[in-house]
């Protein structure tokens, strides 16, 4: 003890008179208190440092007699999918805020609807702009300059409560991205029930998550509605190629180019006629579509070449490129990356 004189001296808790050891001491404006009786605190108490020992008592005593109606709380609703939820008990009349599973234990504080003064919906939209890469692979903007999005549903619930000024919580986990637009859709709506939960009134948020056209993360043109990129993937060819040998029309349509001339006889004979042609068409058909599969992938090839396909980078927060290219459209038939040995010549 002598020999470190004051540095060690012991604390006591001004709640529990119990000795705080080393590290264990979370001070007050007016006094000391322990590490045991500042974990019965309530989570969204966040001002123990003004704090005086008679309002930490007397929060202590709130939170002790919180716990039998939390042990009492029976969800009927729940809201959000994040470690924190909006937890609702119809008959109580009453919500709590955590992401407790043993209330009992837990203790999560309960507040009645009546509590409520305010409850704002947050919701972040966070842009990054998405480059291509140029023929050495540098990254380049698109023209026009192409962004993708993501949007985080937070919300802040005020509370007329002795203790407790606000809470501020995010519905889900992470970000959604601007093209898992039912997502988006399934968070609006959530949102807009907290706040009719909590206020009575519901509010209209479907205009806080716009829709943006989704665009071909490889070459930045707009998608067709197929979700295929025109462009990386064409339907159709621009120029349909010449049938380089065209095949022997198939036997049994000696009688094709006389289109219609004599319906007037009419009887069994129509029959045969009309055949005639169409199994013409079949074949004819064929032929040019044969041709077409080694064109499509010559321009994809070429595109690949000045295109970028990799790294559809962002700005900032690269952890969510895998995510962004994964959840395209566009990528369901997938161009052939790098394009092998084409894509370097
Ligand atoms: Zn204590
Ligand atoms: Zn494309």
């Amino acid at each position: 003890m002598g020999l470190f004189g004051g540095l060690f001296d012991k604390k006591v808790c001004a709640i529990c008179g119990g000795e705080i050891g080393l590290l264990g001491n979370r001070k007050l404006e007016d006094g000391n208190l322990c590490k045991q009786c500042a974990s019965q605190l309530s989570p969204w108490f966040s001002d123990r440092r003004h704090s005086t020992v008679n309002e930490i008592a007397a929060q202590l005593a709130y939170r002790n007699d919180n716990r039998a109606r939390a042990a009492a709380f029976h969800v009927t609703r729940s809201y959000g999918d994040s470690f924190t939820k909006v937890l609702v008990d119809d008959a109580m009349q009453a919500f709590m805020i955590t992401g407790a599973d043993n209330f009992a234990k837990e203790n999560p504080d309960v507040f009645d609807f009546g509590m409520v003064t305010g409850c704002r919906p947050d919701i972040h939209e966070y842009r990054h702009e998405v480059m291509g890469k140029d023929a050495e692979g540098h990254p380049v903007s698109f023209q026009p300059r192409r962004y993708h999005y993501d949007y985080q549903f937070d919300m802040t619930v005020t509370v007329n409560h002795p203790f407790i000024d606000d809470m501020h919580f995010s519905l889900n986990s992470g970000t959604i991205e601007d093209a898992d637009r039912d997502e988006l859709d399934r968070y609006v709506a959530m949102t807009e029930d907290v706040v009719e939960t909590m206020t009575g009134r519901r509010p209209d948020l479907s205009g806080e998550v716009p829709y943006h056209a989704p665009f071909c993360p490889d070459c930045g043109h707009d998608l067709a509605p197929d979700g295929r990129c025109l462009f990386c993937h064409p339907l159709i060819p621009v120029a349909p190629p010449r049938p380089a040998a065209p095949r022997p029309a198939p036997a049994p349509a000696p009688q094709a180019p006389r289109p219609q001339a004599a319906p007037a006889h009419g009887g069994p004979q129509g029959a045969p006629q009309q055949r005639g042609p169409q199994g013409n068409q079949q074949p004819q058909q064929r032929g040019p579509q044969g041709n077409q599969q080694p064109q499509q992938r010559g321009p994809q090839g070429n595109q690949q070449q000045s295109k970028p396909a990799q790294h559809s980078g962002s700005t900032h927060e690269t952890s969510r490129q895998p995510a962004q290219n994964s959840g395209r459209p566009g990528n369901q038939s997938e161009p052939p990356r790098g394009g092998g040995p084409r894509g370097r010549g």
